[in-house]
């Protein structure tokens, strides 16, 4: 409690040396969507009707930059009615931000300057690298599995798919047929884990939801794997793979004799949300992961549009003010997946801190995000007419961010 209030105290000093104005927007409105449920509160003027907590002060920040006021921001508490989960809970403060004439750069510099001085001196025992890598949505998935990586160690993934499909192995090669993948990475050190060890990480791994984990241990004098032979390795899987094969995976996972790569097959989603947890839990168990160390990093580049299978129908994958990038306006409606948004989250040690994006400022480009969203003509007037309004007294570019002050005492404490 006491570093929090320093925390904020130090935001706030920050922000005010920079120009900007804290201003407060109000708690009983009319919805503004984040993905989550709205709490309400019955009207008792307006019997029958009801106001809508915000699940942020996103569509109120955006009329104060038409307003206007260029550099604004808030401590913003915000309620969001959705199943709690140990870094989630119904309402959330954030640090709300918002900027008028400003590039997705722009807010990222601010953003990395601000934490960066705020952990030297909040917390001076912390250590942060900077400058902060940017990976793009991609990249991240593919690297490690997940869009909020713990950059602290490396352990990073490949995807063994092509060369999977072509060994006798029925589990991989069923799995790339399916339009899954393989992937894998290597752990240092860890081809002498005992079989209860390696039952613990396929336990593991089978918790966090893949239907199995494959290892092979590469045993013998820790070196390359140039000269391994069949007898050095130890894996259930061994029998279906040829010595080229394992070399491949090993060579393709950075694998040297003495480590051990753990390797899972299935769905994409799932096999990267199973692998990625497992290297978080290799990076906890091999002391990789230094308490000391904040390793910040921005994620760049997320796509618009994320398809709900289970609705049938696309949702957007920040919320729907977003602005897609230069060059992909064109397949909003034609091919809603392939839209780039410039759209950015701030992660530390794989917590997601908070999210951020560049804004839509045309009225005509919003209407034409919300009708992907599946808003009727009707209801895009009755729950977005105040931002579209707004929208035609000629808004700046704008655009911001709001990390969450809760995530970053967990991360800094
Ligand atoms: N309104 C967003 C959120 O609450 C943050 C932002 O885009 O500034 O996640």
């Amino acid at each position: 409690i006491t570093l929090r209030h320093q925390v904020v105290k130090f935001i706030r000093d920050f922000l005010d040396d920079r120009g900007f104005l804290e201003i407060e927007t109000p708690i009983l409105i009319k919805s503004t969507p984040e993905g989550a449920r709205d709490y309400l509160v019955p009207s008792r003027l307006y019997p029958g009707q009801f106001y809508a907590l915000p699940q942020s002060p996103q569509q109120l920040k955006q009329l104060l930059m038409v307003a206007g006021f260029e550099k604004y921001f808030q401590i913003a508490r915000c309620f969001r009615d959705e199943d709690s989960r140990a870094d989630r809970q119904p309402e959330h403060t954030q640090l709300d931000l918002e900027m008028s004439f400003v590039e997705e750069k722009d807010v990222l510099a601010l953003i990395e300057e601000l934490y960066t001085d705020l952990v030297r001196t909040t917390t001076p025992g912390k250590r942060v690298p900077t400058p902060f890598p940017r990976l793009t949505y991609a990249e991240s998935m593919e690297r490690f599995g997940t869009d909020k990586p713990d950059l602290r160690f490396g352990l990073e993934m490949s995807d063994l798919s092509e060369m999977a499909s072509a060994t006798e192995f029925r589990v991989f090669r069923s799995a790339v047929e399916g339009g899954g993948i393989v992937k894998a990475f290597s752990a240092p050190g860890c081809a002498s884990y005992s079989r209860r060890q390696v039952d613990e990480l396929i336990d593991f791994a089978k918790s966090r939801g893949a239907m199995g984990l494959v290892t092979v241990a590469l045993t013998g004098e820790p070196g390359p794997v140039e000269d391994l032979t069949l007898d050095q390795v130890r894996s259930a899987a061994a029998r279906f793979l040829t010595l080229e094969q394992i070399k491949d995976a090993a060579l393709r996972t950075g694998a040297r004799v003495g480590d051990m790569v753990l390797i899972i097959a299935g769905p994409p989603q799932s096999t990267n949300v199973a692998l990625s947890a497992l290297r978080n839990e290799m990076g906890g168990r091999l002391g990789l992961a230094d308490p000391d160390e904040l390793a910040f990093a921005f994620v760049v580049d997320f796509p618009l549009f994320v398809y709900n299978d289970d609705e049938e129908r696309w949702d957007a994958m920040h919320h729907a003010f977003t602005s897609p990038k230069e060059g992909y306006e064109q397949y909003i409606e034609s091919d809603p997946g392939r839209v780039i948004a410039y759209c950015y989250d701030l992660v530390a040690n794989g917590v997601e801190l908070g999210s951020g994006s560049i804004r839509i400022h045309n009225r005509q480009l919003q209407e034409r995000v919300l009708a992907v969203l599946g808003y009727t003509a009707e209801e895009t007037k009755q729950r977005f007419g105040q931002l579209l309004t707004a929208l035609e007294y000629g808004a700046p570019p704008h655009g911001g961010m709001a990390p969450g002050i809760d995530r970053l005492m967990m991360v800094l404490t």
